[in-house]
Order: structure tokens, then C-alpha cells, then sequence
């Protein structure tokens, strides 16, 4: 009988690099909440019908990447219907915003998720079928000051408060307008009038594309299309002056606060609800796929799903990038090993560890239990493996109350009274890292040891 494997595209994150991922999780939330976010959790699967009109047709992701099926009735009171996994999570968030009257408050939302998506991509390094994005988004009626600029401005402020708070440094702001809907009609014009001349040079995808949708012209990493599309006019002489001061006010507030961007006139993203603000963070570390987040603005997404004028601006951070750029950092400390390992002597002094085990572990300590029937070799060995110290729990030690510790790194047997066990474990080279937990602004973070390398490879 054939095994069975994880699908093509999908992958077990195994620990200790789930650990990391719990780490990134935390920051995150951390982050989102000190700028006031609160957490949406929407449905895994939605309607096909909120993706195919607020993703767009046209786009790859809802013409050739969606996982959709026919859901059959199970009752006559239920329809078959088309249902979808989601491919990303803004038309989610604007979905609920919509459905719960949120904007009724006239209070800007302010939402963040953290969860799976699904696109059917050719998998490679960086890209996945099952990944995981950490997005947010800032929508809300006019009046609530949801099409400033600031907004704008914020997010991309936290954002490269979020990189930094996670250790990530190199990044790069690639920033752009893509204007109004008018503003990209008359930027439509002006490049199917410019591809005329030059189209027949270009690639096959380039060809379709100057006919069906000329903007993703600019997408094209053919190289020898490269020179052509430099002499394409850019979509910044298309804005009009309210598009045009709207851009200002937002790279005038980056200036303000110290973020670096860089005009990036080619970024036009691949989703069609974006308007005017378009941004994407990129790495050097990561390759071919070296997006580490995007995002923009999206005024009339909840129109265009029948919902109330609701201007909102969002990103989202591919996670499973995250965690790739990190492990390629070299401030990435690897290490993450239990405090100690408690070894009874005999399987007598099986309940007693437990004890002892459940002593320290309330503690905070990370602990790993041994188990009797070993003998003292093997419990030194899976020790050795497992924890930085091991604590000998046999019948004198149980009865003096004076417990063996040996500490790995030094070499060095101590004997400590069991009443201070857990602060001589914590002092003596224990790191307290409750999974997911606390976060330290500029704290290396902790990262998984030689397992990852296998882990990391794609499908
Ligand atoms: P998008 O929703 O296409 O704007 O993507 C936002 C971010 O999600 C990208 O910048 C990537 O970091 C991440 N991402 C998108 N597609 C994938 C994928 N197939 N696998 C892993 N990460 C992805």
C-alpha cells in the first residue's frame, strides 16, 4: 500500500518551528494592538460569488486559482451552491463589515486576522498552496475619516514597526497611486495607445494582455520585455490633483515619521479593488518570491459588494515569508531546548517526578520527564538531547529533599534543595519561552534548531 502524504503545495510545520511561528503570531498581535486593532475571525470557506466580484474575474486568482466546488443540499430547504476556499481574506473581513452593520457605529473599524489561504499557484520556495497570511484592515464610512491619507500613512508605519519589532531588517517600501477608477481608465487609454507600436515584440502573456487588461502589462518578469515596458508611460502622469494630493499628504507623513519608501511606478498589484495607495514590502533574502507583504487601498470594495460607501485600506504579510526571511537572518538564535530533565531512578520513582515535574513546570520552567525503567546512561543521553540540565530523582534524593543537578554546558553537579530547585534551574541557564507568549521588542527570537532545514523544504 502506497503512504500517504501531505497534498502538493500543503506542508506540516512540525516544532520547533512552529514555536517560531507562534513567536511571529504574538508580535503581531502585540503590535496591531498597541495601534488599537481588534481580531476578526471569518470563515474558512465563502460564497464563490464574494471572490469572483470582490477579487475580480479577471484576476488570476479567481480565474485559474480558486479551490471551488458544488455543495451539494442536504435538505430540500437548502440550495447546491458554489462555494470557494478563500483565496485571501479582505473580501472576508468586507463581507462581516457589511453583514454586521459595522459601519453604523460611524467608528472606523479597525480589524486584523491571522489564518490560511488556499490558492492553487505552482508551488516553489516561498509559495504555497495552504499559507498563511497576517493581514488588517482600516475601513469605515466617510465621516469617520476612512479616505485620509493618514490612515494610509499609519499602516505603513506599522507595518515597519511590525518588521522591526520581528527583527527583520533589509526591507524595502515599494510604493505607488493607482489612482481612481477614472484616473486608471485614462492610464488604460494611454497604455493600449503605447503597447500598439510595441506589442508585437512582447511576450504572448503581454499580447493577451494588452487587449483584455493593458495594466498587467506591468507585471511581466519576461526579461526581454523589460526595456519596452521602461518606455510605457506611468500610471502617476494619469492621476488627477485629488489623487495626486492625496499621495502627497501620505508620503508627506512617512517623511514625518522616518519611514523609508521608494516610487515604485510599475506596482499596480494583482487584485482589481485597489484604488489610489498600493504598497509591498520585498526582502533580499527571499528569492524569486520576494514579496513579503502587500496591500493598499480599496474605496469602493464594499459598494462593489452591495454594501454601504465604506472606503477601507489593508495588507496582508505572507507568514510562511516571515518566517523563511528569519530563519535566514543571522540574528535568528537557535535554540530551544527544556530547562531540565527530570530523571527518576527506578520506575518506584515514576510518580514522584511527575510531582516534581508538575512543581517546576508551575514554575514557568520548561521541563522534559524521564522515564524509570531507563537506565541512568540512557536518561544522561535523552537528556544530553532535550534539556540543558538533568535533575536525579532517586530514593535518598526524594527522602533528603537534596536533588542532583548537572548542567550540560558546564559540566558542572550541583546539589540543590528542592525547595529551591526552580529558581537554581531558571538562574543556571534556562530561557523562559512559553510558546506563543510574551514579546521583547529587539529580543532575538527563538528559533528552531537543525529539524527546520528538512521542514523548510517546499512540495
Ligand atoms: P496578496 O494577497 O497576493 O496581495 O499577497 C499578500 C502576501 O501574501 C504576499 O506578499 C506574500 O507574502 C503572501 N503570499 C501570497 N501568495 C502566497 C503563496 N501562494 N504562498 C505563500 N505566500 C503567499
Amino acid at each position: 500500500m502506497s503512504t500517504l502524504k501531505a497534498v502538493r503545495g500543503t506542508r506540516d510545520l512540525l516544532p520547533p518551528e512552529t514555536a517560531l511561528w507562534n513567536r511571529i503570531e504574538a508580535t503581531a498581535r502585540s503590535v496591531f494592538a498597541r495601534y488599537n486593532f481588534g481580531e476578526i475571525r471569518t470563515p474558512v470557506f465563502e460564497d464563490t460569488t464574494l471572490f469572483a466580484r470582490g477579487v475580480g474575474e479577471e484576476t488570476d486568482i479567481v480565474s485559474k486559482e480558486m479551490y471551488t466546488w458544488e455543495d451539494r443540499a442536504r435538505a430540500q430547504s437548502e440550495k447546491t451552491q458554489s462555494l470557494t476556499l478563500r483565496p485571501e481574506n479582505t473580501a472576508g473581513v468586507v463581507r462581516a463589515y457589511i453583514e454586521h452593520g459595522l459601519g453604523e457605529s460611524g467608528q472606523l473599524q479597525k480589524l486584523y486576522y491571522i489564518g490560511p489561504q488556499f490558492r492553487r499557484e505552482r508551488p516553489q520556495k516561498g509559495r504555497y498552496r495552504q499559507f498563511s497570511q497576517i493581514g488588517a484592515e482600516v475601513i469605515g464610512p466617510p465621516s469617520a475619516g476612512s479616505e485620509s491619507p493618514l490612515r494610509d500613512a499609519e499602516i505603513l508605519e506599522m507595518l515597519a514597526t511590525l518588521l522591526d519589532e520581528l527583527g527583520i531588517t533589509g526591507w524595502t517600501l515599494h510604493l505607488n497611486s493607482v489612482g481612481s477608477s477614472a484616473d486608471r481608465e485614462r492610464y488604460n487609454q494611454a497604455l493600449r495607445a503605447a503597447l500598439v507600436p510595441v506589442v508585437a515584440q512582447m511576450c504572448p502573456d503581454c499580447q493577451r494582455r494588452a487587449e483584455t487588461n493593458p495594466l498587467r502589462v506591468l507585471d511581466c518578469k519576461v526579461p526581454a520585455d523589460q526595456p519596452v515596458i521602461d518606455t510605457l508611460p506611468v500610471i502617476a502622469d494619469s492621476l488627477d490633483e485629488a489623487s495626486q494630493a492625496h499621495f502627497a499628504q501620505v508620503t508627506a507623513a512617512l517623511d514625518a515619521a522616518g519611514v523609508p519608501y521608494t516610487r515604485n511606478h510599475r506596482l499596480v498589484r494583482g487584485l482589481d479593488y485597489y484604488t489610489r495607495t498600493t504598497f509591498e514590502f520585498t526582502h533580499g533574502g527571499l528569492g524569486a518570491q520576494n514579496a513579503l507583504l502587500g496591500g493598499g487601498r480599496y474605496d469602493g470594495l464594499s459598494e462593489m459588494l452591495g454594501g454601504p460607501r465604506a472606503p477601507g485600506i489593508g495588507f496582508a504579510v505572507g507568514e510562511d515569508r516571515l518566517v523563511l526571511t528569519l530563519l535566514a537572518l543571522e540574528n535568528t538564535q537557535q535554540d530551544e531546548k527544556a530547562a531540565a530533565f527530570v530523571a527518576p531512578l527506578g520506575e518506584a520513582l515514576n510518580a514522584a517526578a511527575l510531582a516534581l515535574a508538575r512543581e517546576l513546570r508551575r514554575s514557568g520552567l520548561r521541563i522534559e520527564l524521564g522515564e524509570g525503567s531507563f537506565r541512568l546512561k540512557k536518561s544522561f543521553e535523552a537528556a544530553d538531547k532535550t534539556a540543558r540540565q538533568i535533575v536525579i530523582l532517586g530514593e535518598d534524593e526524594l527522602q533528603s529533599g537534596i536533588l542532583t543537578v548537572k548542567n550540560f554546558s558546564t559540566g558542572i553537579q550541583t546539589k540543590v534543595p528542592r525547595a529551591e530547585l526552580a529558581v537554581f534551574l531558571l538562574n543556571s541557564g534556562q530561557s523562559l519561552e512559553p510558546e506563543g507568549g510574551r514579546s521583547t521588542p529587539g529580543a532575538p527570537l527563538v528559533v528552531p534548531p537543525a529539524r527546520i532545514q528538512k521542514n523548510a523544504i517546499h512540495k
